[in-house]
């Protein structure tokens, strides 16, 4: 074989090779997120948590987590239809990504409930991090077909002060969101605190 078709030969196979790790990649991707948002989907979200309790209880560093639910979003599908919902939902994923750092973790727990993972994040900050997005999706405006305003809820719970495992850290935000929701909306709230009013 000559030296000009050997060099042939290595260009198409370095080129599939290339492919091949591209298309695992993108397989890859397919498998840890979520179809509609983007965002990572909640099987990879308990393993990104089980990681953050990890490093957090080696560095006793500690890890927030935010519990996000959109205001009656049922009323919002039945006015503009779940085309509208959906996008809704895209757009709020969008946003929250660009209010939060790199190391963030935004995930979709189920539905129209997000989970947010804070690495080095103490409880205080979690709140005031809660409290700017929960702020930044009430003033803004989601164009989608028509033009709709939202609120969200954020439940707010810390590790180590609400508990060292996925599991307790889930019930603990949950818990804040769901008083949250009982309070009347649009508010964060943090378990072993009053609702912050907004
Ligand atoms: P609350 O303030 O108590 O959270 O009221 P809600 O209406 O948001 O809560 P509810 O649990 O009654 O309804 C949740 C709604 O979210 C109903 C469901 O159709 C909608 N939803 C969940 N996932 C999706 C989705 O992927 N796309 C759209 N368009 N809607 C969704
Ligand atoms: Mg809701
Ligand atoms: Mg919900």
């Amino acid at each position: 074989m000559h030296d000009d078709e050997l060099g042939m030969l290595a260009t198409a196979f370095n080129a599939m090779a290339t492919k091949l790790e591209e298309n695992r990649d993108a397989l890859y991707e397919l498998t840890i997120r979520d179809g509609l948002t983007g965002l990572y989907n909640h099987r990879t979200f308990y393993t990104l948590l089980a990681d953050e309790l990890a490093r957090s209880q080696r560095s006793t560093r500690p890890v927030s987590l935010l519990m996000l639910d959109i205001d009656h979003f049922k009323h919002v599908n039945d006015t503009y239809g779940h085309l509208t919902g959906d996008a809704i939902l895209r757009g709020l994923s969008e946003l929250l990504g660009q209010q939060l750092r790199a190391i963030d973790r935004v995930c979709r727990y189920g539905g129209e409930e997000i989970a947010v993972i804070l690495p080095e994040i103490d409880p205080g900050t979690a709140s005031s991090i809660a409290e700017r997005l929960r702020a930044c999706v009430e003033t803004h405006l989601f164009e989608a077909n028509a033009t709709v305003h939202i609120t969200i809820s954020i439940g707010v719970a810390s590790s180590p002060t609400d508990g060292d495992s996925a599991d307790s850290l889930v019930a603990a935000a949950d818990a804040a969101l769901y008083a949250a929701k009982r309070s009347g909306r649009n508010r964060v709230n943090i378990i072993f605190s009053p609702c912050i009013q907004v």
